[in-house]
């Protein structure tokens, strides 16, 4: 199907994407690797007057590795995350969960803001932000503005951005080199969205306890979530089999995912804590 009528501009700085943006008074959308939005308007699922490419804000395309953490420009596509061998050290849980995003001529063009602001609750770029604390840099009219991935995604595919705001850069904080975690997912083909996914991640004390774990779900809510009651579980006790079924126990307990028609609710509920039992012995090994 071909997309509606649309004006283009392709400018070359944010502040010039932003002015244009809010020339349109919420008429204009920001294309960056248009592998959600062409569809969206093939599908007259969206019918912008005006497209703002992204892809002339060169320095939106580059991954920062520093003490304080990754920080991924919006125009960073899953195949720069692939081909960085430092992520592998970097940031292990981000590496291994962008392998999952759909197929290989996607993975080319597809961009971790576009991702990020497209917010789809299985998509696996919004699960490793809420599940590392990722912070959000946005630009707009009214300046820049830094928000955490909790306040950032609001449902599905809905975030805190005003129409006129550009997200310029994800941050994912510094990664303690002997920091245990796990990625996984289930999909019923290779490069489909996960049915529900799982990410994790925690530190281990002076006497093999578990501390500050992070658990993260995708696919089972409205938009990426926190499984906070399985990770208050995990918190100041050693790892063991008892540990991983009490854990994976009230992940199960602790989520209600929609059912539809790829899955019902329960089996996604099923799978998380499935998912999350093997992560943590995975991550323990
Ligand atoms: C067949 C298929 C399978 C897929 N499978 C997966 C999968 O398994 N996992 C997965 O995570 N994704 C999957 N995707 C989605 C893919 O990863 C997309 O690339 C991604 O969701 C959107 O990135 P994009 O750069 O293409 O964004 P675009 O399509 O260009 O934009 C998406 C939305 O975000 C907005 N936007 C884009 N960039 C910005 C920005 N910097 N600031 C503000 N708003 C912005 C646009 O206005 C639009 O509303 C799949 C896509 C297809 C077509």
């Amino acid at each position: 199907m071909k997309p509606p009528i649309f004006e283009y501009a392709s400018p070359l700085t944010v502040a010039e994407a932003v002015s244009l943006l809010a020339s349109r008074n919420g008429n204009a959308k920001v294309i960056s690797g248009g592998q959600s939005l062409m569809p969206m308007l093939a599908f007259r699922l969206a019918a912008p007057e005006l497209l703002v490419d992204l892809k002339h804000l060169k320095d939106l395309g580059a991954i920062r590795i520093g003490e304080d953490g990754v920080r991924l420009g919006a125009r960073v596509r899953w195949c720069d995350i692939e081909s960085d061998a430092r992520l592998a050290v970097s940031h292990p849980l981000l590496a291994e969960a962008i392998k999952h995003v759909a197929h290989y001529q996607i993975r080319n063009r597809g961009t971790v803001g576009g991702s990020v602001a497209h917010a789809d609750p299985s998509a696996e770029m919004p699960g490793i932000a809420m599940t590392c604390d990722a912070q959000m840099k946005i630009v707009g009219s009214a300046g820049t503005r830094i928000e955490a991935a909790a306040d950032f995604f609001t449902g599905p595919l809905q975030t805190s951005l005003e129409q006129d705001e550009i997200l310029t850069e994800v941050h994912l904080p510094a990664w303690p080199a002997a920091r245990r975690w796990a990625f996984l997912e289930f999909a019923r083909r290779k490069g489909d969205f996960a049915m529900a996914g799982v990410a994790l991640y925690y530190d281990l004390d002076s006497g093999s306890r578990i501390t500050d774990a992070h658990i993260g779900a995708i696919g089972v809510a409205d938009r990426p979530i926190r499984l906070t009651e399985a990770e208050a579980v995990l918190n100041g006790n050693q790892m063991s089999d008892k540990l991983i079924a009490a854990a994976s126990a009230k992940a199960r307990q602790s989520i209600d995912p929609p059912s539809d028609i790829h899955a019902p609710g329960a089996y996604r509920a099923a799978l998380v804590a499935t998912l999350l039992g093997r992560g943590l012995k995975k991550s323990a090994a």
